[in-house]
């Protein structure tokens, strides 16, 4: 078998489409929604990460304000900034990017946002509703997958789902929500980590394989069941004195080896990635929505 292509600056493009005419309808209510973005430090992927969300927000014509911050910023200084945030009407999500530099509270951050602006969906307040079955704001990678899923018609429902790595941004929520009574889910959910024995045994009862652990070539086509839809969520820098930038990303599959037996499969760059951008777009017009609706 020779894996199809789950495009996803395709997908991307859709989502976004179906997000234009909500943006329009806001403005004509006088309402633009408004993403704020907090950068603490200058780690250059998450300076990447910020200047392309705000890029996409000038593009669909959404309002954003870029804070940044040196690395050795105080605690109450950007317990401050959220606050601020936090009661600011023209902002309707705040973002703080993370990695945070380790002498800051990441989690006690996450807590300080309001609920209703948290587009990241981390709050835990967001995170029980999403556990629940009662989403109020999915966390924007794994609702990106999602919407690859329904995009190419690929149901969960009765499949196995195999998810490697438990983080709360990716892993965990990627399970709590395939794994839920609801369309497009209903997928026998397995999540695998590092301390998992035997890994490929377990990736290879997947028909839906999720990678999200952030080491290249986690994943190679011995590890995947024919057949199996392949989601590769890692973003790796690798050098590559070929590429003008010295480096190139990959993703955590070996691409050709499970391109070769997968039905379907994510490309690094090109897959997840812009989806996430899209979901975050997304979360921010339902934010807005929300905001006037009472
Ligand atoms: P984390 O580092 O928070 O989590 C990685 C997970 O992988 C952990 O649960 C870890 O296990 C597990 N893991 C590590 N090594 C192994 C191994 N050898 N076998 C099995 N599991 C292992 O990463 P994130 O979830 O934040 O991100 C994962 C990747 O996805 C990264 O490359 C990141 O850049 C990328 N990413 C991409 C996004 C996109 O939009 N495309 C968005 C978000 C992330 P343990 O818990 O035991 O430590």
């Amino acid at each position: 078998m020779s894996a199809q292509i789950i495009d996803g600056k395709e997908v991307a493009k859709s989502v976004r489409k179906s997000i234009k005419a909500r943006i329009a309808t806001l403005k004509e209510k006088g309402v633009t929604p408004g993403l704020a973005t907090v950068l603490i430090g200058d780690d250059p992927a998450s300076q990447t990460y910020v200047k392309s969300k705000v890029r996409m927000c000038e593009k669909l014509g959404l309002y954003s304000e870029a804070i940044g911050r040196p690395a050795d910023i105080a605690q109450a200084e950007l317990d401050e900034i959220v606050a601020q945030l936090n009661e600011a009407p023209n902002i309707h999500g705040i973002l703080v990017q993370s990695p945070l530099p380790s002498h800051l509270d990441e989690p006690a951050v996450v807590k300080a946002i309001k609920p209703e602006k948290d587009v990241d969906g981390f709050h835990p307040y967001n995170v029980g509703l999403m556990l629940i079955g009662e989403p109020n704001v999915l966390p924007c990678t794994p609702h990106g997958i999602m919407k690859l899923l329904e995009y190419y018609d690929i149901d969960p429902a009765g499949k196995e789902a195999v998810i490697v790595g438990r983080s709360n941004i990716v892993g965990k929520p990627m399970a709590a929500i395939l794994v839920q009574k609801a369309k497009m889910a209903n997928a026998t959910v397995t999540i695998a980590h590092s301390r998992s024995a035997n890994l490929a045994e377990i990736t290879r009862r997947a028909d839906i394989l999720v990678a999200a652990v952030g080491r290249p070539g986690t994943i190679d086509g011995s590890m995947i069941k024919e057949g199996a839809v392949v989601i590769d969520v890692g973003v790796n820098r690798i050098d590559d004195s070929n590429d003008p930038r010295g480096y190139r990303l990959v993703g955590d599959v070996d691409f050709d080896s499970c391109a070769a037996r997968a039905s379907w499969i994510t490309p690094v760059p090109g897959g997840v990635g812009p989806l996430t951008i899209a979901m975050l777009m997304f979360n921010t017009v339902e934010a807005a929505e929300r905001s006037i609706s009472g």
